[in-house]
This record gives structure tokens, sequence and C-alpha cells, in this order.
């Protein structure tokens, strides 16, 4: 019905309006499907985006479905072609949106990676295998692995992909031995025709996991499936991974990602901006990318900042505005320290500070604990040892670890992103 779909559109207005973080140009593809029983049914492009918006997008559209209506209403989103059941892994693929080749800006600090990520979605298990992807943090390994995935699934839609954060196999295989499935376990890892495994520099150290590491390796490199890495350093400079694993690593292609230059930035700058359907001047988009230098996570948190603070898809941002909103940000920070962290979220989960610096690894304590490096890290500019130092005298890959894992939370996980902004609220105030 005609007023059904205008009702949709400015239901999904409404949702621009009270999200700016989240919403994406694309939400302009989400179709009405239909509404009955109080339930609004929308309509999305792909399992990923519908993922993607139960997950982190659920109760501003769930608000402005209430708020344009009138009328207490839910909302479900329901995605494109499911893959069929027989080849779905056991582990769902949960792909970032935001993640395509589409919206990876390549430059020479990331021709190579691009690259061979794309040679290996077209044809996985026959270009290079493994591929091995290096780089520091937040120069875009994990958005390429999501490429790889999303491109194989759209090329191959019966592939069976398993992608998986390096610790998360850690945790699956030491649940798997608890449990007494480490059968199931073999098998789920086993028969792939692509593995992913992000973050391999977490292998280290576990030394039961890194053996079923090898020969998960072993019996896909032998099936000819296809097994994408990525780290933070190149193969043979992982302390403490065994030769036998570096040397299988090298045996395919290893390609390094370097920090990008100027005109990637801004490139960057621009594109971020266009996703999220914000105008933004040309000499805002330079100025954004002279002053983010290390890492692109850090161009995403500064135009979240400013999206945030213009309100409104029609505002275009000029240098000025992104001068003050970003200058202020920064002498603002000056003042918070790491103890003012400390305290703010040891008040807010109730444990003593003592705890934090510990060595205790039970969830209540460890989740308080990397949300103290997070904050740390955005709030501060302490470096990474540093904040270890405050925090237990823990190492500067554990702090790195800690920031980019809670990063993560803050795109999925709506308590996480709750949480992280009271208490964010609370230190700045
Ligand atoms: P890493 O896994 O290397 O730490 P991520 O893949 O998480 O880094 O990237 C951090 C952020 O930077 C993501 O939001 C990602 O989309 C963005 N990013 C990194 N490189 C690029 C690029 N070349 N083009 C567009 N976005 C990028
Ligand atoms: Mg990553």
């Amino acid at each position: 019905m005609a007023q059904d779909s205008e009702i949709f559109d400015k239901i999904i207005e409404r949702v621009k309006v009270l999200d700016p973080v989240n919403s994406r140009s694309w939400f302009d593809t989400l179709k009405y499907k239909n509404f009955n029983g109080g339930q609004l049914e929308i309509e999305c492009p792909d399992p990923q985006s519908a993922g993607f918006l139960q997950d982190v997008c659920i109760s501003s559209f769930t608000l402005a479905a209430q708020q344009i209506t009138g009328h207490l209403v839910s909302v479900k989103f329901v995605g494109g072609n499911h893959q069929d059941k027989t080849s779905r892994p056991a582990i769902p693929l949960k792909l970032h949106p935001d993640y395509t080749f589409d919206s990876f800006v390549v430059g020479p600090c990331n021709r190579l990676a691009h690259a061979s990520c794309v040679a290996v979605s077209k044809s996985p298990g026959r270009t290079y295998n493994p591929l091995f992807i290096y780089g520091t943090v937040g120069l875009g390994k994990t958005h390429l692995l999501h490429a790889i995935c999303r491109e194989t699934t759209n090329a191959i839609p019966n592939a069976k992909i398993q992608f998986i954060s390096c610790e998360e196999f850690v945790n699956r295989f030491i649940n798997a031995i608890e449990a007494g499935t480490l059968a199931q376990f073999k098998t789920q890892f086993r028969t792939v025709d692509l593995l992913v495994i992000d973050d391999v520099q977490f292998l280290r150290e576990r030394d039961q996991s890194q053996e079923e590491f090898f020969h998960t390796f072993n019996a896909l490199y032998a099936n000819g499936s296809q097994i994408v890495l990525s780290a933070d350093a190149p193969p043979g400079e992982i302390p403490t991974l065994p030769e036998r694993l570096t040397s299988r690593f090298k045996c395919g292609l290893v390609a390094r990602i370097d920090p990008p230059t100027h005109e990637t930035r801004v490139a960057i700058v621009q594109k971020k901006s266009k996703m999220r359907g914000m105008k933004i001047t040309d000499d805002a988009a330079e100025y954004i990318g002279s002053k983010v230098k290390a890492n692109i996570r850090e161009i995403e948190g500064a135009l979240t900042t400013l999206y945030a603070l213009v309100g409104s898809n029609e505002q275009e941002i000029t240098k000025e505005f992104a001068k003050i909103a970003l200058g202020d940000k920064e002498t603002s920070d000056r003042n918070i320290t790491i103890t003012d962290i400390i305290k703010a979220v040891t008040a807010y989960y109730d444990i003593r500070p003592a705890d934090l610096q510990s060595k205790k690894r039970s969830q209540s304590i460890t989740m308080p604990r990397q949300i103290c490096m997070y904050l740390a890290r955005s709030l501060t500019s302490h470096s990474l040892e540093e904040i270890g130092g405050h925090l237990g005298g823990r190492d500067h890959t554990t702090v790195m670890h800690a920031c980019d894992k809670i990063s993560e939370l803050e795109k999925s996980d709506e308590k996480i992103k709750s949480q992280l902004n009271e208490l964010t609220k609370r230190i700045t105030k």
C-alpha cells in the first residue's frame, strides 16, 4: 500500500535523526515488507545487513517506528537469501556491512594486500594459499578479511566459510576439550572451503591450541581449501610461534599493509562520510586527514564525534567546524588521568582498583579491565605501555588487544555501547 511505504520512508528518515552515528546511506535501499500484529517487517538486501541492523540499530528503528506511528511497534529485519542449511558453518558468519571491497580505499600502502584479497575471493584455494596479511593496528586487516568472506559468499553461495578471531578459536578449542566435543570441533574447522582467522599473533603461548591449529592448517591445505590469516607482524616476527607454523604461513603470499599516505587518508575520510550520508567540504576532509595519522580507526572516531555534534545530515561539515569540534576534544583530554578512569570504572562496576591490577581472569573483572584500557587509550594520550603499567604491569599487546576487542564490541553490542557512553560522560564531566 502506498500509504504504508510513505510511513516507512518517514521511519527511515527518523532513524537517521535519532541515530546519525550508525545510519548509513544504504538504509535507503531497505524495503517495507509487512506490518502485522504490531510487528513491522523490514526487507534487507542481504543477511549481513539484516544482522548488523538487528545487533546495532534495533533500538533506534523501534523508537522511530513508535514515534512515527504513535503505536507500540516491534521491528524485525528479514534478510536476503540465507545460505542453505547444509552448507552453513556451525559459527554463523557475522560480517560487518561496512567492510566491503567497495568501501576500501586502495593506495600505495595497501595495494598488494587488497589485490591479493580480491584474487583469493574470486578463486579460493587456487591463487595464494595461505594468504597472510599483516600490519599494525587499525590499518584495515579485519576490514579486508570481512570483504573476502562477503565476496566469496556472493560468488559461491554454497561455500562453507568460517571466519573467526584467533582468540575465539582458542576459546572454542578450550571449551571443546572441557565439554568433550573435540571431535565436532575438529570437523567444524577441518571441513570448510575457506577458513579466515584474524589476529593470529594471539595464538602464541597456548600450546595445545597451537597444536590443533597446526593440524587444522595441514588438513585444510591438503584439501585445497583456502586459508587466510592476519597478524600484527610478519610470520617470522611473531614471538613464540614455532618455526613449523611460521614456515607454513610463509609458503603462500605474505602481504604487508603500511600506514596510509596523506592522500589515502583524505580519500578514506571522504568515503566514510559518504557512506554515512554526511556532507563534508574538501578542506574539512583534508584537515581530518592531516590530523589523524597512524590509525584509520581514529578517522572513524573523529567522524563519529563530528556527526554526533552536527546532528543533521543536511548540515555540511566545514573545516572550521571540524577544527573546533575535534580541537576541543583534544584540550579537554589533557585533564583526564588514568586514575580518573580507574575510579569511574571501579565505581561503575562495583569492584576494587586492586582487582583491575590483579591477575584475576574472571569475566566480571576482565571486561572492566579491558574497558579501562580502551577508555585510557581514547581519552588520554598515554602510550600502550603506560596504560598497561597502570593496570597491573600488562604488556602493550595485551592493551592493544583489549582496545581492539572493546572497539568491536562498541559496534556490535548495545549494552557495552551504552556502558561506554555513560562512563565517558562521567569521566569527562
Ligand atoms: P585492523 O584489523 O588492521 O586493526 P580494521 O580493519 O579494524 O583494522 O580497520 C580499522 C578501521 O579503519 C575500520 O573502520 C576500517 O573500515 C577502516 N579502514 C582501514 N583501512 C581502510 C581503507 N583502506 N579504506 C577504508 N577504510 C579503511
Ligand atoms: Mg583487526
